[in-house]
């Protein structure tokens, strides 16, 4: 049977303005037709009334990592991980971002594949979580693994090595390849921080890094375009991004540090931003409190105001941002990605919001063609706020239900918790 979901002021997430008395006939999990409410006079349908509040399509957070474990600290992985605690707390945590109103993911690391199993798993459960995109492991250059226990990465060198990985990884189920494109050469990060932080903020950068090259790059987009999948690249230093954009990639994670050129680059390219602001204004804002070395949070506090200047710029510029929140570290919550891009970089309520949704389904390949806006065809996934984000951005975290598929969700519970406290990876 057919659902009705009639709404009072419905944001479709394509950028056009609000609408007022519509409703969505939702068949299999599909919209398959949104319009005024008169036109569904006398449909057969099972009605859900969300007539109060502002209906949004549900959020993308196309940069997380679910299965995060730390037990030996922040960003270390452990030498002995416990693989049945990284599925408990991937499935915790996907019931958690759902509960924010995430309905779908893109995971971009995971060791083990970890991922992969989450997402059957939960499938076959029928687990509440979002629609998950998995990047299982990373795949990096030669020196790429910062340890021995680095289980996240694999190491390639040369282009037919990064096409057999890439054939290889999308064999194994993943939905898309993650590439750690560059990495510091030196082992004391916080010496290199503190070099950092001593030189003029134009200064050339003072770290030596490794790099995967562009033909490597290349090679492994070549291989998962052929059959609809997407690449994401790590990378933090200009020439990184360079390199990852030249070389095809579908999102440049982090883009730390953007110049001019990359902005080109982007605008050329198509491709997208997922500047995963919410990990390193969590790291100023909770950096003394989780015992960071206090190195980490001055420089993360002196990279914080040439970052959202940057990307500013590049948002004026008409580079696609989407939202990703990188939420490794226990506290941190969607939401605060989502209001970052108006609070600290500025941009309007309605960009923020088609970040969050429609700008990250491209990101998600396959898997995202369906998702990101209320259209004929696409997924009945949507999200009922409490008060409209257009006039406050902050409204977003004021979920009344997340429906999913079509299908109530989640709904919100003060008294529980869910939705309202952060990830815990
Ligand atoms: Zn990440």
């Amino acid at each position: 049977m057919d659902t009705l979901i009639r709404t009072s002021t419905l944001i479709d997430g394509t950028g056009a303005p609000a609408r007022h008395g519509w409703s969505l006939l939702v068949r299999d999990g599909l919209i398959h037709q949104i319009g005024p409410d008169a036109d569904f006079a006398g449909a057969e349908a099972a009605v859900i009334d969300l007539t109060t509040g502002v209906i949004v399509p549900g959020f993308l957070d196309v940069h997380t990592h679910f299965c995060y474990i730390h037990e030996a600290g922040f960003q270390q992985s452990a030498q002995h991980p416990n693989r049945a605690a990284m599925l408990l707390a991937g499935a915790d945590n996907a019931a958690e971002w759902l509960h924010q109103g995430v309905t779908s993911t893109r995971l971009v690391g995971t060791p083990f594949d970890m991922d992969i199993e989450l997402r059957s798993v939960v499938r076959g459960e029928k687990l509440p979580a979002p629609r998950m995109a998995c990047a299982g492991r990373m795949m990096t250059m030669v020196g790429g693994r910062r340890n021995a226990w680095d289980f996240m990465k694999e190491e390639i060198n040369g282009a037919d090595e990064a096409r057999r990985w890439t054939r290889a990884h999308l064999g194994r189920g993943a939905d898309l390849v993650k590439l750690y494109c560059t990495t510091l050469l030196e082992e004391n990060v916080a010496d290199y921080l503190a070099r950092a932080l001593a030189l003029p903020d134009d200064a050339p950068d003072p770290g030596r890094w490794s790099s995967l090259t562009v033909e490597e790059i290349r090679a492994v987009c070549d291989e998962a375009h052929k059959v609809g999948r997407t690449v994401a690249a790590h990378v933090a230093p200009t020439f990184g991004i360079k390199l990852a954009l030249r070389g095809g990639v579908d999102t440049i994670e982090h883009g730390t540090v953007l110049d001019d050129e990359c902005i080109e680059l982007f605008l050329q390219t198509g491709a997208t931003l997922v500047p995963t602001l919410s990990v390193m204004h969590y790291q100023m804002t909770h950096g003394d409190a989780l015992g960071l070395p206090p190195v980490f949070t001055e420089f993360a506090r002196r990279r914080w105001d040439s970052q959202v200047s940057m990307l500013r710029r590049a948002a004026d510029a008409g580079v696609k941002i989407a939202t990703g929140t990188d939420a490794i570290i226990d506290g941190m919550q969607y939401y605060d990605e989502v209001e970052l891009l108006v609070d600290a970089v500025g941009l309007a309520p309605m960009d923020a919001l088609l970040a969050a949704t429609r700008n990250g389904a491209g990101a998600l390949g396959m898997a995202g063609e369906k998702a990101g806006t209320l259209e004929p065809g696409k997924f009945a996934d949507l999200v009922q706020l409490n008060g409209d984000p257009l006039a406050d951005i902050h409204h977003i975290r004021d979920i009344m239900t997340v429906v999913q598929g079509g299908r109530v969700a989640a709904v919100p519970d003060r008294a529980s918790g869910r939705g309202h406290r952060g990830h815990h990876g």
